[in-house]
C-alpha cells in the first residue's frame, strides 16, 4: 500500500496530536494518526526521544502555529500583540488566536477546517456586523455578528450547513437557518480547547 505522505497530517504526526487540518478526515479513523502516530520520515518511528526545555517550548509554539494556520511573523506578531495587553501574555495570546475571523467562521460550523475557513473569509463569503470583512487575521469582539454574505447564502457549501446540527462553543451562539452567529462573550481560556500549553510559548519569546 502506498505512503500516506499528506502534507498537513505530516505536520500532525510530527506535534504527535492531532491538529484538525483536514476537515472531516480528521474525525475518522482515515486520521493518519490513528495508524501512524510516530513522526514523519524515515527514522520517523520510535523517535521521540527525550527533548531539551528549549525543544518542548519549540514545539508547542510550532504546534499553536500550525494549529491556527498562521505563519511565522503572523505568529510572533499575534504574540508581540498579547504581551502589550493587560493580563496574561500566555492566556492573551490564545484569545486573540481564538478570535481571528476564520477560527471563528471555524468554531461556527461554517467550514470544515481552518484553512477553509481562510479561504472562504478571503472569498469575501462573510460579513460582520453587516459589513463585508475578507480579513482572516480581523478580531471580534463580544457583541459581533457574523453571517454568510446575502449573494453566497444559496451556494451549495452553504445550503448543506444549514440542515446541520451545529455545537459550538459557549462564547459563541449560531442560527444555522439564517447562517449567522454571534460572539456572546470573550472567549476565557477555560473555553478554550486548544491543546496548548501557551506558557512554553511565553517562556521561549522570553529567552
Ligand atoms: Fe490529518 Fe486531520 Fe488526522 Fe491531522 S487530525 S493527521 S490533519 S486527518
Amino acid at each position: 500500500m502506498a505512503r500516506y505522505t499528506d502534507a498537513s497530517c505530516r505536520l500532525c504526526r510530527r506535534e504527535g496530536q492531532k491538529l484538525f487540518l483536514k476537515g472531516e478526515r480528521c474525525y475518522s479513523t482515515k486520521c493518519a494518526l490513528e495508524k501512524r502516530n510516530f513522526p514523519p520520515g524515515q527514522h520517523g518511528q520510535g523517535r521521540r526521544s527525550k527533548t531539551s526545555d528549549y525543544g518542548l517550548q519549540l514545539r508547542e509554539k510550532q504546534k499553536a502555529k500550525r494549529f491556527y494556520g498562521l505563519q511565522e511573523t503572523q505568529f510572533r506578531n499575534t504574540f508581540d500583540k498579547a504581551a502589550q495587553k493587560k493580563g496574561k501574555t500566555g492566556e492573551n495570546l490564545l484569545i486573540l488566536l481564538e478570535t481571528r475571523l476564520d477560527n471563528v467562521v471555524f468554531r461556527l460550523g461554517f467550514a470544515s477546517s481552518r484553512k477553509e475557513a481562510r479561504q472562504l473569509v478571503t472569498h469575501g463569503h462573510f460579513t460582520v456586523n453587516d459589513q463585508k470583512v475578507d480579513i482572516p487575521s480581523y478580531v471580534v469582539k463580544a457583541g459581533d455578528v457574523i453571517k454568510v454574505k446575502k449573494s453566497s447564502t444559496d451556494s451549495p457549501k452553504f445550503k448543506e450547513i444549514k440542515d446541520m446540527t451545529i455545537t459550538v462553543p459557549n462564547w459563541i451562539s449560531v442560527d444555522v437557518q439564517n447562517l449567522e452567529g454571534k460572539v456572546v462573550t470573550m472567549p476565557t481560556r477555560d473555553e478554550i480547547d486548544t491543546p496548548i500549553a501557551e506558557h512554553l510559548i511565553v517562556e521561549l519569546y522570553s529567552k
